[in-house]
């Protein structure tokens, strides 16, 4: 039985305006997300992964091209629908601190998210968010403080807390360790592969770090100036690369 497609990316164009012209980010890209895999989605800064994950979570309009979730154009939905959807595909930051609102205690934050969708009872969002805390290890008293008392681990453990709190089924985590000590990256790693297997979750994994590609991802795409130029099962892309852009991607980086 063929795995069942959670994400079809179609055709994306993306281009970003500039004083003259166009800068074009996404240029024609390609690709399938199989519901339960790891995508890591690997290329040099500047060669279009974060629009690309901006663009699926719908925080950045297409130019063209389509985004289909389990089958359902997202680009065809109105405002209320579309937010109905989004419940089901979540981000996670490269720097956990620019995207924690400074002024809103852990409580607030991931109460919020329970909010939007409806999640009425306050006792039953207490709840969910006791449990959120336990489940990313952090410690239920630290539900009060604000994301300046956390260090940078614990900051990027409530970003993970806040993108599982309404059970998602695609996670893009982007660059999700890259700000963070090399010491404790490990551990928000296997807390990620922990999650996956928990609750089943899809990644799409960018990042620039190749060993950290090579530790998680089942698959993984391969960009370049806008493009993916290769797509292949991890073992495959790291034994014997087929594009010449790759070998040299991977001869730069010691993994
Ligand atoms: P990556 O995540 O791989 O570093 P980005 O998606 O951030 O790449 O950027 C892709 C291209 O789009 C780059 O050339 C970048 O300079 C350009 N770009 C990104 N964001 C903007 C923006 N807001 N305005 C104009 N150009 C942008």
């Amino acid at each position: 039985m063929s795995p069942e497609i959670l994400l079809n990316a179609r055709n994306l164009v993306k281009t970003y305006p500039l004083r003259n012209g166009v800068v074009s980010a996404i240029d024609d890209v390609s690709f399938d997300i199989a519901k339960g895999e790891t995508l890591g989605l690997v290329g040099e800064s500047g060669c279009g992964k974060s629009t690309l994950g901006r663009v699926i979570m719908n925080l950045l309009s297409l130019d063209s091209g389509e985004l289909l979730f389990k089958g359902q154009n997202l680009s065809q939905l109105a405002p209320p629908e579309l937010r109905r959807w989004r419940r089901h595909f979540q981000m996670i930051f490269q720097d956990p601190f620019a995207s924690l609102n400074p002024r809103a205690t852990v409580r607030r934050i991931l109460e919020e998210p329970l909010i939007v969708h409806g999640v009425r009872g306050a006792r039953e969002r207490q709840e969910r968010v006791d449990w959120l805390l336990e489940r990313v290890g952090l410690r239920l008293d630290m539900a009060d403080r604000m994301p300046h008392e956390f260090s940078g681990g614990q900051r990027q453990r409530i970003g993970i807390a806040r993108a599982i709190a309404l059970n998602p089924e695609l996670i893009i985590c982007d660059e999700p360790v890259s700000a963070l000590d090399v010491s404790i990256r490990a551990q928000v790693i296997n807390l990620l592969i922990d999650l996956r297997q928990d609750f089943k979750l899809t990644y799409l994994f960018i990042s620039h770090d190749l060993s950290i590609v090579r530790h998680i991802a089942d698959r993984v795409a391969v960009m370049y100036l806008g493009n993916l130029v290769e797509i292949a099962p991890r073992s495959r892309l790291f034994s014997s690369p087929a594009h010449h852009y790759t070998q040299a991607l991977l001869d730069s980086f010691p993994v």
